[in-house]
């Protein structure tokens, strides 16, 4: 059976989820930290998929202080899992410890599902979304104790599990590392926000044919993962053009896009947005690639340009309010840590694939609660929908009318409450049965 691991600190709920998840009491009798069971694994049943649990829970006895232990057990856990159920306590927030499961978890490169647990009540919603921050996709919110939330979660952690028994492709597919663009508008910062990721690490400069003159691509090591960032002969190259310095730069970030997977666009926050930014942004999108903001020079910001540029960003910035956002300083570094997280974040959006069934059924429950408008005496009405692709998610419906741009919107809105899509444009074409 594939196995599922529950990792998280002491006292986060993970044996009261097990619970959940068993549909029985019988993984703990008490929510002490400190306390050992003999039993780590159980066999689990959802919809008809079987999986076995690995309760981490037991085995909080630490000798080497609470923080050391978690982080081990939690190694070994990950290691025999084919997928890790991650659980932490909302309320709290994400502490130091969690933060080094999340580096382990990122480091095993295992599919995780991360629940934020103790959301007993609507109010605890924000509490759950703040998760978003760990990169590690979407926060899913339950009550461990109430049963909230549960059913989803558990449709998210059997979407992580492999059909059968995970057999050992390491190495195989993913082809090499993931592309990244680094793109905005001249001066916001780009080649220094380079020069500092890659000052810090080890720098591999990717010596491929026709990079005779200069380095068109280079691999920077982040996170424990080496990243490709493309096109950077063009960041360093610099160009100091009167005129035609926005067409160039236009073209250099068409260039960046066509060759990435991921777009990184930087913005300046000691200047009012520009046209400029937003149209880069927009190029992004229409290249339907994923989408990072990184606000840069957060170092010289001060609180009136700060309230200013809040605003902005609702305004103007509206068709990216999906996208992860990092404030950051190239120069003094600050939060450039949170890069990799975002960036994490928006490709898995960006590749998300939901499966027919579940599709219509959120489809079926969205029509009926909330039908088309009635138009010259007809209502169209969403008849099934389909994922027609990924990377970044494309969806067709077939309706039985011209669906309005507004409903059309609404569906879009509602889709990535359901399913996420942090950091991805998602395209909706509709195709109308007579
Ligand atoms: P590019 O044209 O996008 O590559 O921008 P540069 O990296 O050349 O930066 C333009 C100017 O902004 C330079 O004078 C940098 O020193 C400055 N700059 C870049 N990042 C920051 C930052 O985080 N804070 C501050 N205060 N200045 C920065």
């Amino acid at each position: 059976l594939p196995v599922l691991a529950v990792v998280g600190r002491p006292n986060v709920g993970k044996s009261t989820l097990v619970n959940r998840i068993l549909g029985r009491r019988e993984a703990v009798v008490e929510d002490r930290p400190g306390v050992t069971r003999d039993r780590v694994s159980y066999e689990a049943d959802w919809n008809g998929r079987r999986f076995r649990v690995v309760d981490t829970g037991g085995w909080e006895q630490d000798v080497l202080g609470i923080d050391a232990s978690v982080a081990q057990q939690a190694e070994v856990a990950i290691e025999a899992a084919d997928a890790v159920l991650f659980v932490v306590d909302a309320v709290v927030g994400a502490t130091d410890t969690d933060q080094a499961v999340v580096r382990l978890l990122r480091k095993s490169g295992k599919p995780v599902v991360l629940a934020a647990n103790k959301v007993d009540g609507p109010s605890g919603e924000a509490d759950a979304a703040a998760l978003w921050n760990l990169g590690l996709g979407e926060p899913y919110p339950v009550s461990a104790l109430h049963g909230r939330g549960s059913g989803d979660l558990l449709d998210a952690v059997l979407s992580a599990l492999p059909e059968a028994p995970q057999l050992d492709f390491a190495g195989a597919g993913q082809g090499g590392p993931r592309r990244i663009a680094l793109i905005g508008r001249p001066n916001v910062g780009k080649s220094s926000m380079l020069n500092k990721l890659a000052g810090e690490t080890r720098v591999v400069v990717d010596s491929t044919a026709g990079t005779t003159r200069d380095p068109v691509d280079e691999l920077i090591e982040l996170g424990g993962k080496t990243w490709k960032f493309v096109d950077t002969a063009g960041i360093r190259r610099r160009v100091h053009l009167t005129e035609g310095a926005d067409y160039y730069a236009s073209l250099r970030t068409a260039a960046a896009l066509e060759k990435a997977e991921v777009a990184v666009v930087l913005i300046d926050v000691s200047e009012p947005l520009a046209e400029q930014d937003t149209r880069i942004v927009s190029m992004a999108v229409e290249a339907g690639r994923a989408v990072v903001l990184a606000y840069n020079k957060w170092d010289v910001l001060d609180e009136e340009r700060r309230f200013y540029l809040e605003r902005e960003i609702e305004k103007d910035l509206v068709q990216v309010r999906w996208a992860p956002r990092v404030n950051v300083s190239a120069r003094t570094g600050r939060h450039l840590e949170k890069l990799v997280p975002a960036i994490e974040t928006a490709l898995e959006g960006w590749e998300t694939r939901v499966p027919t069934g579940r599709l219509n059924g959120f489809l079926g429950e969205l029509v009926a609660a909330h039908p088309h408008p009635i138009r010259g005496g007809k209502q169209p009405r969403i008849l099934f929908g389909t994922q027609a692709s990924t990377r970044p998610p494309r969806f067709v419906l077939f309706a039985s009318g011209f669906l309005e741009a507004g409903y059309r919107r609404f569906v879009e809105r509602r889709l990535r409450e359901e399913f996420g899509f942090a950091g991805t444009p998602i395209d909706i074409s509709v195709r109308v049965r007579e």
